[in-house]
């Protein structure tokens, strides 16, 4: 284990994870892993009004899933308030904060003040060295920010930025509350934790300079910072819940896999020449914030549907039968109607033809259900009185071959095609809506095979007695 590298991701519970926190907490891990450092997941749960437990425990249920292990936490801010207290104790007594009694009025009326002056508008020092402030007014804490100079710190993908700190306002580190402010906390668990690299969007490039001047007066040294660029929508606005998914769990849910979220979400903004698909090892050991994308990743929903369905397709079997039949249960179905060599079976063949595991699903409901509704229009287009002579002959070539193996049925379909001189298209089509119920099915003759002879003369009598009514 590398020591000097640590990381965090550090998600507030005001929210579910969505795919943007997701990347940043996967260019974080990645970038752990591939130094074989330590990568640390914190939740800033200070915001008493927005935090909810329901949300802590959806985020820690998305990494779950998405199957990320944090070498250590969850640490909670709620839970570490002693240690911001402390700090601000000491920069209270080594002179780099203050009480400020100046009430909010007063504030507001000195940001008026500037802000008419042509000034940038910020707290006036009112406080800085006074000596009659009554000691029973409330007050809060506020760091003293140098008059003059420059606070400088480097970013790795946008090298060195400057505030001049004139323009910088003594922030409050603790309100009159006692409970300490966001900036503070960041930069108070940062330097606890010993963060090496700070990576994180670059949203929160305006809080740096804030958290840096903390470290100043701490005498700290500053970690590395990486200022990811935002995911956009594929109309260039910020990804939001107008796009459609934004949270992880949702992805769960429409049925992608955690991988190839996964892959997906590393790939926007992260290359490794044209390689489009990767393990989890192939992204570690190949990981460097240096190849990130500077510019805005927009988002591609047929990209990741794309590589959900490369993954489906070269997912273990056992793992796929496993999501139909928790699937069949949540609709009410039973898997075990059906072995498991033929559960098999029937996700084999609808690997290639599914873009998640809903699609799939959806795809083979038709082998679990008792009857099979016909889709209206399918039925009157195939359901014909000539069809169901051909659909007659078949059904009984069906019910006499000896084992209902595909190879055995495709016989079956050439004796009667021969016979009566169609093409396949002319039976089966007739045969797909007689037993999936509609015109969508993998090969016919693995569809029937599969299904098992008893159901499958069973949904032909029925289309045949559909027809004959
Ligand atoms: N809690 C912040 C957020 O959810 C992240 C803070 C950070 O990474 O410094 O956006």
């Amino acid at each position: 284990m590398n020591t000097d590298i640590r990381v965090r991701f550090a998600p507030s519970n005001t929210g579910h994870l969505h795919i943007g926190g997701a990347r940043t907490a996967l260019f974080n891990w990645f970038f752990a892993k591939h130094h074989e450092g330590t990568a640390i997941l914190r939740v800033e749960d200070t915001d008493r009004q927005r935090s909810t437990e329901e949300f802590y425990d959806a985020i820690l249920e998305a990494f779950d899933w998405l199957g990320l292990e944090w070498d250590e936490g969850p640490y909670r801010q709620s839970q570490r308030m002693d240690l911001y207290q402390e700090a601000a104790n000491k920069l209270l007594s080594s002179g780099n904060a203050y009480r400020c009694t100046c009430t909010p009025d007063e504030v507001n009326e000195m940001r008026e003040r500037a802000r008419a002056e042509g000034k940038t508008p910020k707290y006036d020092g009112t406080c800085r060295d006074r000596y009659d402030k009554d000691p029973a007014a409330p007050f809060c804490l506020r760091l003293r920010v140098p008059d003059e100079g420059e606070t400088i710190f480097n970013d790795i993908l946008s090298g060195n930025i400057s505030f001049e700190n004139s323009q910088l306002d003594d922030m409050v580190i603790v309100r009159t509350d006692g409970t300490p402010t966001y900036n503070f906390c960041v930069a108070i668990d940062d330097i606890d934790m010993q963060i090496s690299h700070v990576i994180r969007g670059n949203d929160h490039l305006s809080n740096t300079p804030k958290q840096v001047l903390v470290y100043r007066a701490l005498n700290e040294p500053t970690p590395k910072f990486a200022h990811i660029s935002m995911i956009l929508g594929p109309d260039k606005k910020r990804l939001s819940k107008r796009h459609g998914a934004d949270s992880v769990l949702e992805y769960k849910e429409r049925g992608f896999l955690p991988e190839a979220l996964i892959n997906y979400l590393v790939r926007l903004g992260w290359s490794h020449g044209d390689q489009e698909i990767f393990t989890k090892e192939e992204i570690i050991e190949n990981f460097s914030l240096e190849n990130l994308n500077r510019s805005a990743a927009i988002f591609n929903p047929e990209k990741l549907l794309w590589l959900n369905q490369e993954y489906i397709k070269s997912a273990d079997s056992g793992f796929l039968v496993e999501s139909l039949d928790s699937g069949l249960k949540d609709r009410g179905l039973s898997p075990d109607q059906l072995n498991h060599r033929t559960r098999m079976g029937i996700v084999d063949e609808l690997r290639t033809r599914s873009s998640t595991l809903v699609d799939m699903i959806e795809g083979a409901l038709f082998f679990f259900e008792d009857e099979v509704e016909w889709d209206e229009k399918a039925a009157s287009k195939f359901l014909t009185p000539q069809s169901s002579r051909l659909m007659l002959k078949l059904r009984n070539e069906l019910s006499e071959i000896d084992t209902f193996t595909s190879k055995h049925i495709k016989s079956a379909f050439h004796r009667v095609m021969d016979e009566e001189a169609v093409k396949l298209g002319k039976l089966a089509q007739p045969v797909r809506v007689a037993i999936t119920g509609g015109t969508i099915s993998p090969g016919i003759f693995e569809t029937l095979s599969l299904l098992g002879r008893d159901r499958s003369l069973h949904r032909l009598d029925a289309a045949l007695g559909r027809v004959n009514q």
